[in-house]
């Protein structure tokens, strides 16, 4: 977390270019009609020079992971299977929408590729091994096929796109499955091969996710890693603006499906937007932020079922009176107590840490105090090792089912601020967390059970007068659009 933090307070930026960088997730290229959606915003940003970043079609990647685990257990009949319901899908999609000549070459891509991925899935079989490194291997193909097609999409419907390989832009560690990009590199990469295309009136068109070591062997950037692409891009190439295309109206104050009442986000700071996929919004990826928020590019989050909605802008510094931004909450997690014979020395503390590592536990730590020291733990399934690895030194005792409530919002770790937290939850069974490392975050944990209940207490209380104010002027609207 800290490293996201790190820097921000920002130089003013180096002015920037006029490119802006359009990323499109996988409910936004789903299906034909939502390619074809998406074709008309990058036309909308004509006037500026787009440059495009695509996720997979939706639930790809993780249909592509099914099917090399099902291969690497010995299961082809089902990774055929699913291999034979991607093709179909990809090649319905690529047929509503290129035809004639182009239709050609994307379908005879499109099979190319897929004979890739069918000889994959049996050398999977054949070693019943499911390697990291083989793992980005395939799971890349979900952005190669998505970028053919919504390249092609694109060409058709008159804009003049390059089609540019990833695998040659992002340049990456060795780290299979979370690779992280070897900057310069990369940088001088999307230099080389952007930069050319754009001044000749052209638009870049990648896949996210993926990367390339410097030997050209394939990577992946983590799970939801075409944020982090999009990012990539636009810190190198000093983009005007980042905008990351969902499937949602922008940021909400809190998840819609707890809190109906939940209102988009209008404006805030990187640090916040950060905090909050720390604790678990599941809008951004995290690492996104990082490149943009080193070069101070302003990150949009928008809607591409609703392109005129303004979205959420993340910036730099959020000027504006100190409030709750966002209520969050993160669920499944464990709460543990490590309680020392004696006392709880760094060099135990240390230990602890180290021996959680190793056994697979990634973990927070909440507080210390002389003799204990309490965690949040993500899954228990190390614990019983370690607290047989402790015995004689420290006690270790956990609590499942527990959920972290989380507010989140520009120095609100104000006395005032959690006064009223406080006495607003005061009926329920809440343990404080004391992160003093964040000015950003107040945060308690309660059974999982009641979390949600939390969570719509607190944003009665802090945004009521909001929601009562968004519905005034949206009536007031609508009175106007009557009149007319
Ligand atoms: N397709 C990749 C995933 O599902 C990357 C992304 O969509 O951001 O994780
Ligand atoms: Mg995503």
């Amino acid at each position: 977390m800290k490293e996201f933090l790190q820097g921000i307070e920002q130089k003013s930026r180096n002015a920037p270019s006029d490119v802006v960088v359009m990323k499109f997730g996988g409910t936004s290229v789903e299906n034909a009609a939502a390619i074809r959606r998406v074709a008309q915003i990058v036309r909308s940003r004509l006037g500026s020079r787009p440059v495009v970043v695509v996720s997979a079609l939706s639930k790809v990647t993780d249909r592509l992971l099914l099917m090399g685990k099902a291969a690497a257990r010995g299961d082809l009949e089902t990774a055929m299977q699913v291999l034979q319901e991607l093709r179909q899908r990809h090649q319905e999609v690529a047929l509503d929408l290129v035809h004639g000549a182009d239709h050609e070459r994307v379908q005879q891509s499109l099979t190319l590729d897929f004979e890739i991925v069918s000889e994959l899935i049996r050398g999977i079989a054949a070693v019943g091994e499911f390697s990291p490194r083989t793992q980005d291997s395939l799971l890349g193909f979900g952005e190669c096929l998505s970028s053919k097609i919504a390249s092609a999409a694109f060409i058709e419907n008159g804009l003049n796109v390059a089609l540019v390989d990833a695998h040659d832009c992002i340049v990456t560690d060795t780290a299979h499955t979370q690779a992280t990009p070897l900057w310069d590199q990369t940088n001088e990469h999307l230099a080389r091969l952007l930069t050319p295309l754009l001044e000749a009136g052209q638009i870049p068109l990648l896949g996210g996710f993926i990367g390339a070591t410097c030997d050209g062997i394939p990577t992946t950037l983590g799970r939801g890693g075409s944020d982090f692409s999009a990012a990539i891009v636009g810190a190198g190439l000093n983009a005007e603006r980042i905008e990351i295309w969902t499937d949602v109206d922008g940021i909400m104050t809190s998840d819609p499906n707890v809190c109906p009442d939940a209102l988009r986000i209008e404006r805030m700071s990187f640090a916040e937007a950060a905090e909050l996929a720390y604790f678990g919004a599941k809008v951004l990826h995290p690492a996104t932020l990082l490149p943009a928020m080193r070069q101070n590019i302003p990150v949009y989050v928008l809607n591409s079922r609703n392109p005129d909605c303004e979205g959420t802008e993340i910036v730099a510094q959020c000027n504006g009176a100190t409030r709750v931004k966002a209520i969050t909450v993160k669920r499944g997690v464990a709460v543990v107590d490590v309680e020392a014979v004696r006392r709880m020395e760094p060099e135990l503390l240390r230990e602890i840490c180290e021996m959680l590592g190793r056994h697979q536990c990634t973990f927070d730590l909440v507080s210390a105090s002389w003799s204990s020291a309490s965690l949040l733990v993500g899954s228990t399934l190390g614990l019983p090792a370690v607290a047989a690895e402790l015995k004689g030194l420290a006690s270790v005792r956990w609590e499942n089912h527990k959920a972290l409530v989380c507010l989140v919002g520009d120095k609100i770790r104000r006395p005032e601020i959690a006064g009223h937290v406080f006495k607003a939850i005061s009926h329920v069974d809440a343990r404080m967390i004391g992160q003093g490392a964040s000015e950003r975050n107040i945060s308690f944990l309660v059974d999982e059970s009641i979390a949600d209940e939390s969570v719509r207490v607190l944003h009665q209380l802090f945004f009521s007068s909001d929601v009562a104010a968004r519905a005034a002027s949206k009536a007031l609207c609508q009175a106007g659009e009557a009149w007319q």
